[in-house]
């Protein structure tokens, strides 16, 4: 006795479970019990073997099983309930029972099974019991009930159960948490568009989105397409909410996700990505997409007036007053340009202290009046850097396009060498080239 090592006693729990009990073992008790009871594959859920209950109970033979797949029995979806099932309980001794609702012989019935795990000849099988459902609710389904119930306040989205007809059944702790209203508050439905969307326009808006995306969600019979809205909490903040919806049976499950930060930290990361840091303005990236965009909206035909602007001898402002000099008379001299602006018009920094301009224009000589008055604001009053006065001024390239007949890559381009023109020519000038 002395000799018994813990490996001895792992090999008998293992031969236990890899060896297991013999098929005659198994033919004697399933013999001898009276409920109905099948031995499955587990994997695949086909069934090896049945007793006289189970062979009762579905109308077949002891040897009408021959290997028929549980859904045949049980019904397709109660067969996928069965695969979903996992039984913790070990080897040879039943887990809990679970209710399932199962097509019998063509009638719905509800059956409690137990699962257990078997080993027989040393392959993995599964046992079915059934049992008659007990007439009421029994302690078990209770405690399912429970469970699930705190799984579900324990998401970290809210969660909400309606009937079709709009009427709430179950809401989650995270739904109550997220927009604060208490079930009195949120007697009707109507309750909730009114107190969620405060602005009658935007409440119509949310409640046409919405109607009409779990419509065409219900007809494909999917999930709904998600999509935000602003919606105002208890606590009078707005929140930014995905909204995700599926109709399950005779009921509609929402998914109520907070997105506000998410969103805001996108918003941020565009903006950084379409402005130049230092002076606020479009970034280069920005600025040739939107001047390719309004290129290619060829409908109605259109000018603009393309600048190209460069500071002149700005490298002796850095050289002379140190980098950060440099900085301020950058961030200066975008303020004067964008001050001298009309709304719709376009200005960036390209880089270093480059900058262009894209405007709609009416006539040919629209570009290069805008382009003298630009010129004219820098070169008007000297910049005031740090107590210091500096006098500074620009060269400006200047010319129309008309995009029903060139591209705005050849415009830039054009204003460009016109840029190049007006710096050779002895700088502070505005130089307007014609196509
Ligand atoms: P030109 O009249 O021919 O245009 O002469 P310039 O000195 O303005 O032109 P150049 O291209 O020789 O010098 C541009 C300088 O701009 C060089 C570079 O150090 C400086 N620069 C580029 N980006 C920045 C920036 O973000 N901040 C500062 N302070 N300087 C910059
Ligand atoms: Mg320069
Ligand atoms: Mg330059």
């Amino acid at each position: 006795m002395g000799k018994n090592t813990i490996r001895d006693v792992q090999d008998a729990v293992s031969d236990e479970t890899s060896v297991g009990r013999s098929q005659a073992e198994l033919d004697f008790w399933m013999g001898c019990v009276g409920a109905p009871m099948m031995l499955v594959e587990k994997a695949t859920l086909h069934v090896r073997q049945a007793n006289a209950g189970a062979a009762k109970m579905f109308g077949l033979g002891l040897d009408g099983f021959g290997n028929k797949p549980m859904s045949e029995l049980v019904g397709t979806e109660a067969a996928q309930m069965l695969l979903q099932i996992w039984s913790n309980a070990p080897v040879g001794r039943p887990g809990e029972p679970f209710l399932i609702r199962a097509l019998v012989q063509e009638q719905e019935r509800m059956l409690m099974i137990q699962v257990t795990k078997v080993a027989i000849e040393g392959e993995h099988l599964r046992l079915f019991t059934f049992m008659d459902a007990p007439p009421q609710g029994s302690v078990t389904l209770a405690g399912w009930q429970e469970n699930v119930i705190s799984m579900l306040n324990w998401l970290p989205f809210g969660f909400e159960i309606a009937r079709i007809d709009d009427q709430i059944q179950f809401a989650n702790s995270t739904f109550k948490a997220l927009f604060g209203y208490t079930q009195d508050e949120i007697d009707s439905i109507e309750d909730w568009w009114r107190l969620a969307y405060p602005d009658p326009e935007y409440r119509q808006f949310a409640r046409s989105q919405w109607h009409n995306s779990i419509e065409e969600a219900r007809r494909e019979d999917r999930e709904m397409t998600p999509f935000d809205l602003n919606v105002m909490t208890a606590s009078g903040i707005e929140r930014r909410i995905q909204f995700r919806h599926r109709t399950i049976g005779n009921f509609n499950v929402n998914l109520y996700i907070d997105v506000t930060k998410e969103r805001a930290y996108a918003e941020q990361l565009k903006q950084l990505a379409n402005t130049d840091p230092l002076t606020g303005t479009l970034n280069r990236r920005r600025f040739f997409k939107k001047a390719e965009e309004a290129f290619a909206e060829t409908d109605k035909p259109c000018l603009f007036g393309v600048l190209m602007l460069d500071i002149d001898h700005f490298k002796s402002v850095n050289d002379t007053y140190g980098h950060r000099a440099g900085d301020m008379v950058l961030i200066e001299f975008a303020r004067r340009c964008e001050n001298a602006l009309r709304p719709g018009d376009r200005f960036a920094r390209l880089g270093g202290e480059e900058f262009a301009l894209l405007l709609e224009v009416s006539e040919q000589d629209t570009a290069a009046e805008i382009a003298e008055k630009l010129r004219a604001a820098i070169d008007g009053s000297p910049f005031d850097i740090d107590g210091q006065s500096l006098q500074l001024s620009v060269s400006i390239g200047a010319t129309v396009a008309d995009r029903a007949t060139e591209t705005f890559g050849s415009a830039i381009l054009r204003a460009d060498k016109a840029l190049y023109e007006a710096k050779r020519s002895g700088r502070n000038r505005v130089v307007a080239v014609n196509r």
